[in-house]
């Protein structure tokens, strides 16, 4: 079971020994008004002063509270929490890729330039798309990269668009990033069976409509088979087909969005792609688009001539830049090396385990937490907790802070809003077949324990239940937005 690390838990600001901080480089400096002017020099640094061990056990300690995909299962459905090989992350620790900077000159950074190359070729085979940026910095920056591009698809052809659908199943950021861009977004309902409603489509298709956005398989798991007869409707509208493709993890080998008619797609490199992600970033979205949208992807592109990579920046018809210099590198990177490593056979035994391991788990909990809609799932599932809030009073809530106790992070839950009490479950390819079992074991015991024991968990944490309102609605960052408002919800 976790273990409380047992430790000073005062803040490193707190600890004794506190003196103000100089630089005495700056002391030394006879003109110190010619690096920072006085106005906006600090007279007083606000740092602890503390030896190096006591600052080395502070932090590992406090890492020790936390929970990352190395420390055990993380099931959170539709973020695929993978295992991040180690050998990228030594890849991106050589000085030929962490000691260069943006604006060096392109021939001094050809390889960093054919990496990135490489990486949106290997991008257009695995989507089937004919071009990809790599610039976006997240999932949802990719979607409004490729919102920005549906308009300019439209504007250029003449066309006054302002309508994006969406189905009800949709992630969060695909009404975000589509209302971000300026439309207006259309929402429709699911099918008794869990996918698009064909008719509740084509009604919602009209001259208004620039975009339908979808994910294949859906959050619930589920593979729209009616996948080309969606593209031919909205096809039939002048409409764009926009696949989110933030999880390509049941499909990579499989298919492609290409083959699925899909006009653009991102991509998250920080989940199907075995890059670190969690706690903000960084991450990177890719883009890939069809051929007649190539023109305003955004600058520059990566091109070849002369035997050599360069930056293109004239483009007259692109977007312009989504991001400051040319996306995330070290992710770029990280995603590059497992591609490679993979291969095309690898990627796609890749998919088929996560597929099979989630197929794997769903048969085992399905008698205790009911499974809505078809049973046929990809990469990921979704299960109720609906009778057990019924029976016994424990939500899925209460399901996901109670697994902490045993080691494992909790699934997604309250998500997609169409199933009640939802446990959104992706155990991924990289799990073993009694981690799976184990997990099995203890989300049915958890089902069968003292109900108020599972409503106040978790017990073994190194923090206990918090107050999530509080949590979300008040932040506090910074040693210095804490000192202003203090600890504790106000009265
Ligand atoms: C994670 C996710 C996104 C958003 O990606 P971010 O990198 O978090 O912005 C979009 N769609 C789906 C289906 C996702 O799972």
């Amino acid at each position: 079971m976790y273990q409380q690390a047992k430790h000073d838990r005062r803040l490193i600001m707190e600890r004794d020994g506190r003196s103000d901080f100089d630089l005495p480089f700056l002391n030394e400096l006879t003109d110190q008004d010619a690096v920072v002017p006085s106005g906006m020099r600090r007279t007083e640094l606000d740092l602890p002063s503390l030896p190096e061990r006591e600052v080395v056990k502070h932090y590992v300690n406090l890492s020790q509270m936390n929970f990352g995909v190395d420390n055990g299962l993380y099931p959170l459905g539709s973020c695929t929490m993978k295992f991040n090989p180690k050998y990228a992350d030594y890849l991106t620790s050589l000085p030929s890729v962490n000691c260069i900077h943006p604006y060096q000159a392109e021939e001094t950074v050809q390889g960093a330039l054919q990496i990135m190359h490489e990486l949106e070729l290997a991008l257009c085979e695995i989507s089937g798309m004919d071009a990809v940026t790599l610039q976006p910095a997240a999932g949802a920056h990719g979607e409004f990269t490729g919102m920005l591009l549906t308009k300019a698809y439209h504007v250029d052809r003449g066309e006054d668009r302002d309508e994006v659908v969406i189905p009800d199943s949709a992630h969060g950021t695909n009404p975000a990033s589509a209302a971000m861009a300026g439309y207006r977004v259309v929402e429709i309902p699911s099918s008794m069976d869990g996918r698009v409603d064909l008719e509740a489509l084509k009604s919602a298709m009209s001259e208004r409509t620039a975009a339908f956005m979808i994910t294949n398989p859906n959050t619930l798991g589920i593979f729209e088979e009616d996948i080309q007869q969606i593209a031919k409707i909205v096809h039939a509208a002048g409409a764009l087909l926009y696949y989110d493709g933030a999880n390509l993890n049941a499909v990579m080998g499989r298919t492609t969005p290409g083959k699925m008619d899909f006009d653009i797609v991102h991509f998250n490199l920080h989940k199907t792609f075995a890059t670190p992600h969690g706690g903000g970033g960084p991450g990177a979205g890719p883009v890939g688009v069809k051929e007649r949208i190539e023109p305003f992807l955004p600058v520059p592109r990566i091109v070849i001539k002369d035997s050599k990579y360069k930056l293109d920046y004239d483009r007259p018809e692109s977007i312009g830049k989504v991001r400051s210099f040319y996306g995330n590198f070290a992710v770029l990177v990280r995603a590059y090396a497992y591609i490679m490593r993979m291969g095309g056979n690898g990627l796609k035994a890749a998919s088929d385990r996560a597929v099979l391991n989630s197929n794997y788990l769903k048969k085992q909990l399905m008698d205790v937490y009911p499974l809505p809609f078809r049973e046929l799932r990809k990469h990921e599932f979704v299960v109720s907790a609906k009778p057990l809030k019924d029976q016994r009073g424990i939500r899925a809530f209460d399901v996901a802070k109670r697994l902490l106790d045993y080691g494992y992070h909790a699934p997604t839950v309250y998500f997609p809003s169409l199933v009640e009490e939802a446990l959104m479950i992706e155990p991924t390819e990289t799990e073993t077949k009694e981690t799976l079992d184990e997990f099995a074991a203890v989300m049915k015991r958890i089902a069968s324990e003292d109900p108020e024991l599972v409503r106040s968990a978790p017990h073994n944490t190194a923090v206990k239940k918090v107050d999530e309102v509080y949590a979300a609605k008040e932040a506090i960052l910074s040693y210095r937005a804490f000192k202003r408002r203090g600890a504790g919800p106000k009265a």
